[in-house]
């Protein structure tokens, strides 16, 4: 991958055209589309024509190229109005980092094209009924036949199952390497031939599954059964035995977007709660004079800042090519932490109101959850974290 460049203008007018985007076609939709779930096809074709499915992939295949700060800031900015929509392109994006950074060149020539674009759109697709924090558990399996690979198993809750064309499908190779992980590969698996539209037959959409928030972004089930893919094309690398490398190799960047997504959530807990507590008054002043809610709304401010810094700081290591597992293992954390922290407070200060669908809280408060399961939950973060410091200060 090139290493992007940072340029202060140019970010600056990415996010001027987003935030003015967010503000006209997504603010007025938002609380109908959520309540109802219903897929934003609109919204996806304004995100086509933003680059944002090619956000950061390289130029060389028709990308933005973007860096991993204004990455991030794209993704907390859309996050304030509609946390969702930045699902629908980070999955996918995960999924075409997956591509340039491990796959053959003709694999690169031919996936990220239709990846950044948004013709072809996807997810990763890791997590199983019976295996989702411990990948190494995973039972789909892809076995070798001539040029080809034959696959069956069952994966759960993939982001963008339903409406995507791809996901990048983690499966064992050999079931009985030791350690397992050593046994596992990583296919590009469309549903569609690309060239010419023909369905791949064994590549089954299950159930869409119902949540309590996220929603809009469809999350789905997804079976093969004997779904087969030539090995050349479809296996990344065109090696056996490197998925699970693959799979941790992208979660640094992971962690960076939910914990910008998890800030989005945090600034318009706050912002909402700011102003309700301005205009609400009861016993002859505004709520926000009374110290109980002062309290809140300092604490609210301080944990939002605390986590866009720790986000922006993680990604500028991100950028500087740096290792930053647990800068960035800080950042989903702690930032996950004040989403949840935020829509909590914010709906003790709105009252009754913060308990109403008219108001925007009630679905912050829904969404923010996500953020301490996605990625790695946060019970593994700080083990993470732990284990990080203590390599780092060896006594
Ligand atoms: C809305 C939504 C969208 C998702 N999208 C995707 C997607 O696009 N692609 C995909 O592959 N997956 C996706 N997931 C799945 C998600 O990544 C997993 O739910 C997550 O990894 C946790 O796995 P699990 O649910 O199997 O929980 P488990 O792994 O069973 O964990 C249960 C609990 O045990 C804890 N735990 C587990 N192991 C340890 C340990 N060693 N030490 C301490 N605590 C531990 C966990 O922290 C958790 O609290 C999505 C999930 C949701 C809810």
């Amino acid at each position: 991958m090139t290493s992007p460049q940072y340029d202060e203008s140019e970010e600056q007018a990415i996010l001027d055209a987003i935030g003015r985007w967010v503000e006209k076609d997504v603010a007025p939709h938002v609380m109908d589309m959520e309540h109802e779930d219903v897929y934003p096809h609109e919204m996806v074709e304004q995100m086509k024509a933003f680059g944002l499915f090619g956000a950061t992939i390289s130029p060389e295949y028709g990308g933005l190229g973007l860096s991993a700060t204004t990455y991030s800031k794209i993704v907390t900015l859309i996050s304030t109005e509609w946390m969702s929509l930045t699902g629908i392109f980070n999955s996918h994006l995960m999924m075409a980092m997956i591509v340039e950074k491990f796959g053959t060149e003709s694999q690169k020539r031919y996936w990220l094209p239709r990846f950044t674009t948004g013709e072809i759109r996807g997810a990763l697709a890791l997590t199983e009924p019976n295996a989702g924090t411990d990948l190494q558990g995973i039972t789909t399996r892809a076995t070798h036949e001539g040029d080809d690979y034959v696959i069956n198993g069952t994966k759960t809750w993939i982001s963008n199952g339903i409406e995507g064309g791809a996901v990048a499908l983690l499966v064992k190779t050999d079931v009985d390497a030791d350690p397992p992980r050593r046994g596992m590969s990583m296919f590009i698996a469309p549903k569609l031939d690309p060239e010419t539209g023909a369905p791949h037959q064994g590549f089954d959409t299950g159930r869409k599954l119902e949540k309590l928030g996220y929603k809009g972004i469809d999350s789905a089930e997804l079976v093969f059964e004997d779904y087969r893919l030539d090995a050349e094309r479809h296996l990344v690398s065109g090696e056996e035995g490197q998925g699970f490398y693959m799979a941790v190799g992208g979660l640094e960047l992971g962690r960076i977007n939910v914990a910008s997504r998890s800030v989005g959530i945090a600034q318009r807990a706050l912002s909402e709660a700011t102003a309700y507590a301005q205009t609400r008054r009861t016993f002859g002043k505004p709520i926000a004079e009374h110290q109980a809610i002062a309290l809140k709304l300092g604490e609210m401010a301080t944990r939002t800042r605390a986590a866009e810094l720790l986000t922006l700081d993680a990604a500028a290591h991100y950028d500087a090519g740096k290792r930053c597992d647990m800068e960035a293992g800080m950042a989903k954390y702690f930032a996950s932490e004040a989403a949840v922290s935020n829509a909590l407070e914010a709906m003790r200060v709105h009252g009754g109101y913060g308990y109403s669908k008219e108001y925007p809280i009630e679905r912050l408060y829904r969404e923010a959850p996500l953020m301490c399961i996605g990625e790695g939950t946060n019970e593994m973060q700080r083990i993470i974290i732990a284990r990080q410091q203590i390599a780092r200060n060896p006594a």
